[in-house]
């Protein structure tokens, strides 16, 4: 095992919590937790001008969204590591001990309430994730290309922000509707709500499983159900938080682009690690083609595939579009335009 694999996977806390102090500052968590703050509200909107659920169940599922806690970051507690003893020549001494020590920790955990701060993950992997009505967002998730506290907001909300709706959207999806707002696995729909959500479900699913992305070879729309309804669903409630954001006003243009174009400029741009792949053609492409098919956000889709959804040539001059748009770490038209 490598030695920083090592470290990370015996003292991971302690490691987290340097990685926060160097690489996420008190200002990105506020500007994150405003962000986070305004994709709940988009999210409460819609539950509660849904036309099809009934008054009983929108309480039940409003009362869960309340209850979601979001953690930004890094944990609100960090591990206190004073009782183990390290010693610099005695590494298999200090796995050991680390052992130990692991076991304990948890041991004495048992007959206690659930520990929110022992994350599964900790703070400098890049990873978010629900858990237990929780919903984490690691300090390595919080960088780009998903989040830059420099960058226009627009960029900001159709990256990081489609996270945050994916992730509050799965408490809502086939398998995490299944559960109310203390966790418990209760049916907590009427009869008739529920097979509302399925006829709609159907619906997502046969249209996944309709596309083909590679000759021969079709999605399976039912098993990733949860999946597609977290990636239309997260989406959308984050370009209607980036429009709340804007209270009214124009969203500037800026590089000749929209504040909505620059908002799903900044989605793409957060899928461009895997742009020389056909992995990216394959993934991205159902997205693009269910916001396309539903026709609600359909021009930007067609719009934006043009540019993204063919193999690694035209992904390189769609990074290079974006570069005048988002470079991050030195948005070169962009800065003084802040989040509100
Ligand atoms: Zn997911």
């Amino acid at each position: 095992m490598p030695a920083v694999a090592f470290v990370n996977e015996a003292v991971g806390s302690a490691v987290g919590e340097l990685y926060v102090q160097k690489y996420f500052p008190q200002e990105n968590q506020q500007q994150m937790a405003v962000l986070v703050a305004n994709l709940r509200t988009a999210l409460q909107d819609r539950l509660e001008h849904l036309s099809w659920m009934s008054a009983s169940t929108k309480a039940e599922a409003l009362h869960k969204l309340a209850n979601l806690e979001v953690q930004i970051g890094r944990p609100k507690v960090w591990i206190d590591y004073t009782k183990l003893a390290v010693s610099p020549d005695d590494l298999y001494g200090d796995a050991q001990r680390e052992k130990a020590f692991d076991w304990q920790r948890r041991v004495s955990q048992i007959h206690g309430l659930w520990n929110k701060s022992d994350w599964r993950f900790w703070p400098q992997y890049s990873t978010a994730y629900t858990e237990n009505n929780q919903l984490i967002f690691t300090a390595a998730m919080l960088q780009a290309p998903f989040f830059n506290a420099t960058a226009d907001p627009a960029i900001n909300y159709g990256g990081i922000g489609a996270v945050i709706g994916h992730e509050l959207t799965h408490s809502f999806d086939d398998q995490g509707r299944e559960t109310d707002a203390d966790n418990r696995l209760r049916n907590s729909w009427t009869m008739k709500d529920a097979a509302q959500f399925k006829e709609r479900a159907d619906l997502l699913s046969t249209q996944y499983s309709a596309m083909e992305p590679l000759p021969g070879l079709h999605l399976k729309g039912d098993v990733t159900l949860g999946e597609n309804i977290a990636d239309l669903g997260g989406l959308t409630i984050a370009l209607e938080a980036y429009r709340g954001s804007l209270h009214g006003q124009a969203s500037p243009v800026l590089d000749g682009f929209t504040g909505d174009q620059r908002f799903f400029l900044g989605w793409r741009k957060s899928g461009v690690k895997n742009a020389a792949t056909t992995t990216y053609a394959i993934w991205s492409r159902p997205t693009f083609t269910a916001l396309e098919q539903q026709g609600s956000m359909g021009s930007y889709a067609i719009w934006i595939a043009g540019m993204t959804l063919s193999p690694s040539s035209q992904a390189k001059s769609f990074s290079l579009s974006l570069k005048n748009v988002c470079e991050f770490g030195k948005p070169p038209l962009l800065q003084g335009v802040k989040s509100s």
